[in-house]
């Protein structure tokens, strides 16, 4: 490919990827992430695309998830290469397998860090099932993994401590109350009152490709509003928007990284692409 076109190229992604206030793009070697500024003192919060690993065909190419059908060493290569960027280990960052429960965990003992990290299945996860996870403990990296489903990332400050949940709303999570579960694990974990809650909706598949049967679309009007339902097509992330307002983020501290993952081929579809891989919501406490 001739240098110049390869130049403009380059070029043309940067300005169709310009950051999207509160959230901004980075490019590490051939990894691109978005990350989110607004998160409380101390707490980084990431979301991974599909760029900078080594996966191939149908999982190409920063695959996080193990239990795809992709190679075992892939995937453990690729948390490698995200970690080293921000001086993890892949056996420190917390997996837990999700289930589209309404369940949300502590992460509170040194001993369970790294639960999921290898990739096989543990009788004695402390984390089974979880849908999202919540943590006050320093240097202790969360990851929940998404191919569709909402990835939600809750900051929050108490006592002088910060506080991080990570959680995992798909449809099944929203409607049976995952979000609200995570605010509240949130308000368990600092056993006191939460001050700066703020919240980062990351890539998920938009209401533009979520069509459901009728019978699903009028089910989630009646627990969202009509507004969360454009004809049969769910918003998921108004959902979790409503759930966040209700459990007591600010309406202006939820903040949207408006990107529809089966619309955009950096990221990961189940929707779109059947076997495929899937991208993380990594966020930890410095
Ligand atoms: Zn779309």
């Amino acid at each position: 490919m001739p240098a110049l076109f390869v130049v403009m190229n380059d070029l043309l992604k940067k300005y169709l990827n310009l950051d999207r206030d509160p959230f901004h793009r980075e490019e590490w070697g051939h990894i691109d992430l978005w990350e989110f500024d607004r998160a409380v003192k101390g707490v980084r919060v990431y979301f991974t695309t599909r760029s900078g690993g080594v996966s191939e065909h149908p999982y190409r190419s920063l695959n996080l998830g193990f239990h795809v059908g992709d190679a075992r060493e892939r995937v453990i290569r690729n948390r490698e290469l995200l970690g080293g960027h921000f001086g993890f280990p892949p056996e420190r960052l917390t997996s837990p397998r999700q289930r589209h429960s309404d369940v949300v965990r502590e992460l509170g003992r040194e001993q369970d860090v790294g639960d999921g990290a290898d990739g096989r299945e543990s009788a004695f996860s402390p984390f089974d099932p979880c849908d999202g996870l919540v943590t006050s403990m320093e240097r202790a990296p969360l990851l929940l993994l998404f191919a569709d489903c909402v990835p939600v990332v809750v900051t929050a400050r108490s006592g002088g401590r910060s506080l991080v949940a990570v959680i995992h709303a798909g449809r099944a999570g929203l409607v049976a109350g995952v979000v609200a579960n995570g605010v509240r694990r949130l308000r368990e974990t600092a056993a006191a009152e939460l001050e700066k809650l703020t919240a980062a909706i990351g890539p998920s598949i938009g209401p533009c490709c979520y069509e459901v049967d009728a019978a699903a679309a009028s089910a989630f009007a009646a627990r969202f509003g009509s507004e969360a339902v454009q004809g049969r097509n769910l918003d998921l992330r108004l959902a979790a928007r409503r759930e966040l307002e209700r459990a007591g983020v600010g309406a202006g501290d939820v903040h949207l990284l408006d990107i529809c993952t089966a619309c955009d081929q950096d990221f990961y579809s189940y929707r779109r692409d059947g076997v495929t891989g899937r991208q993380g919501a990594l966020a930890w406490i410095e």
